[in-house]
């Protein structure tokens, strides 16, 4: 008889388990999802950009996701997922493989709840990433040379120790999770007429739509790199393939492989979805630093390149951009100042 922790027939080319629901989360799981993350993370502030609403004619809010504990919003499913764990799963605990925040995201939950957690990287993991999780409690893993071999690893390891798989978007519990930043900018600004959501795996993309696009009407926008476009050709073309390329400096969304729950979802409800190139993002990122002090990572600046590539249908608007997250790594900051 198959366990529960052999593989079944997944749709994407990632690995599944029985227990990974792949049932799309609706708003009202986001509702049940804002009980775990209020107890859990503190409310996540909604500032006015003047440089931006100067720049767009428009009123351009930041949703300071980088303010979370784990400097990226990933945390918020993770706390989501991990609060809810069956019991089978508490003494072997959770395992990831992440080269960054979401390793992050389930270290942090782990530790909320009391729940082990393995995370696998790639041996030549960002050493200062690698501390991070360690010092959440995570127990480290390296293995392989790239993302996905220490992803194959976590893959096996689940299915012979028995851990949760915490699969990094066909979770109907990361992607509501995460969907609690949208009530929150609903709640602050039910006025907001555009959402710009960076998409790497499409959770938080997925999560806006459930709620600023279904609560108050916005119109959300996907971004990404044309260097690793992996899900904007699944949501425009319609399939699962992976892409050849996959080239972008921005790790938050440098996916090779399109997920299908979230494509599901973005398919169903993304209003729009842009291509924007490295060197907008590198631009963005020393905006970002330079005139709102913010280190932001590539991936919460594709949005701003997104933003510039749609100027005419901005002006006079409500705006929100996430910023997703801080951990910019050293090298990155240099480049983006040209140092
Ligand atoms: C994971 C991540 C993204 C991409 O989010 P998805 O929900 O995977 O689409 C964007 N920015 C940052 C900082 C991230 O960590």
């Amino acid at each position: 008889m198959p366990s529960q922790y052999d593989p079944v027939e997944s749709p994407d080319e990632t690995t599944l388990f029985p227990y990974h629901d792949r049932t799309p989360p609706k708003t009202a799981d986001v509702y049940r999802a804002r009980r775990v993350v209020r107890r859990t993370l503190p409310r996540t502030p909604l500032v006015r950009s003047e440089p931006l609403s100067a720049e767009f004619d428009a009123d351009v809010y930041l949703k300071r996701e980088d303010t979370l504990p784990t400097g990226a919003f990933k945390v918020r499913g993770g706390v989501t997922l991990a609060a809810d764990l069956d019991d089978a799963f508490r003494d072997p605990g959770l395992i990831a493989a992440s080269t960054g925040n979401h390793g992050q995201s389930v270290a942090y939950a782990g530790r909320t709840f009391d729940v082990p957690v393995t995370v696998a990287v790639p041996r030549d993991a960002n050493p200062s990433k690698v501390t991070a999780m360690e010092r959440l409690g995570a127990d480290v893993v390296h293995h392989g040379d790239d993302f996905d071999d220490a992803r194959e690893h976590a893959e096996e390891l689940a299915a012979a120790e028995g851990y949760r798989y915490v699969h990094s978007a066909n979770e109907p519990k990361l992607v509501a999770g995460v969907g609690t930043a949208g009530l929150e900018i609903v709640e602050d600004l039910p006025e907001v007429d555009y959402l710009f959501s960076p998409v790497g795996g499409g959770s938080s993309a997925a999560g806006y739509c459930l709620t600023v696009g279904e609560l108050a009407d916005a119109t959300v926008v996907g971004a990404q790199s044309e260097a690793a476009p992996a899900m904007y050709r699944a949501w425009d073309e319609g399939h699962l393939d992976p892409a050849d390329e996959m080239g972008t400096f921005a790790e938050g969304i440098a996916t090779r492989v399109p997920f299908a729950m979230t494509i599901d979802l973005l398919r169903d409800r993304l209003d729009d979805f842009c291509l924007v190139s490295e060197d907008a993002i590198r631009t963005a990122v020393r905006d970002l630093l330079v005139e709102e002090s913010l280190v932001a990572e590539g991936a919460a600046a594709a949005s701003v390149a997104a933003m510039r590539g749609m100027r005419d249908e901005l002006s006079g608007k409500t705006v929100v951009l996430p910023i997703s997250g801080r951990n910019l790594d050293t090298e990155k900051h240099r480049t983006a100042l040209g140092e």
